[in-house]
């Protein structure tokens, strides 16, 4: 872009509110464009769901919130931004693990071939499920990270990964399969969204993680997902901006006067915030918004890794406990119902087999999560222990510590997580077109210059940037004139004229 877009007389041209992926995404994008950006953050060091602290003993470095990240590489807005050349990655040759019995486990490496042929009888359907999407994951990525009332540029593939969404959302899900492993590894993906099992949403999400995982891999940040931030904030400050931590912003006229202003924040938090300001009908939308259900977060500091029996587990960066898929699909209904599975589902991710950065020479770091009802004060710690010993015995005798959060205690955290929700509002099939209101523009609010930026707008949850750099470049063409998209790339070569975002 040529010339810097700014309005004169003001001290920002653009203020962010919460620096969390989407938020320096957004803040990023605008410093890019030539403009003057603070960005407020209530926290005391910015990234909200990708940060990473000691949350347990000295030198265990543990990930607050995301940990694994496949979205960021797949995201077109880190692609442009350059990540995986300022940020190592580690990508585990096993992306995921999903053990069934103690001595029986799928195992979901990054090529598909290879985890068909551990499938027996059922290697075919695998494959034939699978191949289309992992062929093509850019472009599965491309459409599942666009807002979804625009025309897919691949339509075969859009077309390819809808109907098998359909299938692997219908209560048709098995006919495909003869036996147990498959389709338990495909819900162990689909349950990321904390959304009924089987639903088409659920499934569309775990086929695309799914075709990830044979794709390019899982990776795990060098460091922790803090790295992510770090780089995101490094290039804001480069290009003039700043972040103010420990600041909390209660109502828009608190801000310092700026053209734009960008909150990546809730649709309940932006009517709070915004007040009487937001015209009556926008503000009855914002509140039949919808959050799901939460997660309960367990972090360990281990003495040796997870024993567990089946050895591939021991190379797989995340695992899936929980079972068969009708006892994780059970287990996620009984959540959806407001009851607290007795045998629940957890993530596991196990960050320190790959990067020895994240815990003291020989000790380990384990990453978990489970399924609550939506504001459930319930500590998990317990469950998710029986859960692992399931498939590890011996578990309990390596902790050497944990740090256990509630879904309510998520929220307090980050009230980007209203009950626990970490997806910002369910990702169901409605709410993945009205993201959070249906429009072909889901940032713009009614009031000038007030855009949202968070993962409760379109395209959704993840660590992508994806909706902030939406937000940004709405913001730069609403109230800068300007639809060419900034470049971001670590090498900074001469402005590109001429490219949009479409
Ligand atoms: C336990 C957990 C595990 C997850 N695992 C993964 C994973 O492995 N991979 C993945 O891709 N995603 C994962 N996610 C989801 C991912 O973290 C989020 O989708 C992503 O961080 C959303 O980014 P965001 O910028 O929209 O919001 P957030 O990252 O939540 O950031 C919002 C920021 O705004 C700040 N803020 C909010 N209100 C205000 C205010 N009024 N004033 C000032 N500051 C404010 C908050 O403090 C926060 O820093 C996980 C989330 C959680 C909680």
């Amino acid at each position: 872009m040529n010339g810097r877009p700014r309005r004169g007389g003001l001290e920002f041209d653009a203020v962010v509110v919460g620096s969390g992926p989407n938020g320096l995404a957004a803040a990023v994008t605008l410093a890019r464009a030539g403009l003057r950006v603070r960005v407020y953050e209530r926290a005391d060091q910015p990234g909200g769901g990708a940060a990473t602290r000691e949350l347990t003993l000295p030198g265990f470095r543990h990930d607050v919130c995301s940990a694994v990240h496949p979205m960021a590489f797949e995201s077109r807005f880190f692609r442009e931004f350059g990540l995986r050349e300022r940020v190592g990655f580690v990508t585990p040759e096993v992306s995921f693990a999903h053990p069934l019995h103690e001595r029986h486990a799928g195992i979901a490496y990054r090529d598909l071939t290879r985890t068909a042929e551990a499938l027996g009888p059922d290697a075919r359907a695998y494959t034939r499920l699978l191949r289309p999407l992992v062929d093509r994951s850019t472009n599965v990525a491309e459409f599942t990270g666009s807002p979804l009332v625009r025309m897919p540029a691949d339509l075969p593939t859009a077309i390819a990964f809808g109907l098998r969404s359909l299938e692997q959302g219908s209560p048709a899900w098995n006919a495909r399969f003869r036996e147990d492993t498959a389709p338990a590894m495909l819900t162990g993906v689909a349950a990321h969204t904390i959304l009924t099992q089987p639903s088409v949403s659920a499934a569309g999400a775990g086929l695309a993680l799914a075709a990830y995982a044979h794709a390019r891999g899982w990776p795990i940040p060098i460091g922790g997902s803090q790295a992510i931030i770090d780089a995101m904030v490094e290039d804001l400050r480069d290009h003039g901006g700043e972040v103010v931590v420990d600041h909390e912003v209660t109502a828009l006229a608190q801000l310092p006067p700026a053209t734009v202003t960008l909150l990546d924040v809730t649709p309940k938090a932006l009517a709070r915030i915004a007040g009487d300001a937001l015209p009556d009908r926008y503000r009855r939308t914002l509140q039949r918004f919808r959050y799901g259900d939460g997660v309960a977060k367990v972090d360990f500091a281990l003495s040796d890794p997870v024993p567990w029996t089946h050895p591939e587990l021991r190379r797989a960066g995340t695992v899936h406990v929980g079972g068969t898929r009708a006892e994780v699909a059970d287990a996620e209904n009984q959540v959806n119902r407001g009851r607290m599975p007795e045998r629940p589902y957890v993530l596991v991710s196990q960050p320190s087999l790959f990067d020895p950065s994240r815990a003291p020479e020989g000790k380990h770091t384990l990453w978990t999560y489970t399924h609550v009802p939506a504001g459930s004060a319930v500590d998990r710690r317990e469950a998710v222990i029986r859960q692992i010993e399931r498939f590890a015995p011996g578990f309990r005798d390596t902790i050497l510590a944990t740090s256990s959060r509630t879904a309510r205690e998520v929220e307090r955290h980050n009230p980007n997580y209203p009950g626990g929700d970490i997806a910002a509002g369910a990702p169901d099939l409605w709410q993945l077109f009205s993201r959070p209101v249906l429009s072909p523009d889901p940032w713009r609010t009614p009031i000038p210059g007030v855009y949202l930026a968070g993962a409760s707008t379109a395209p959704g949850p993840g660590v992508t940037g994806l909706p902030g750099w939406f937000a940004a470049m709405s913001a730069l063409r609403h109230d800068f004139g300007t639809r060419a998209m900034p470049d971001l790339s670590p090498r900074r070569p001469p402005a590109r004229s001429g490219e949009t975002v479409t």
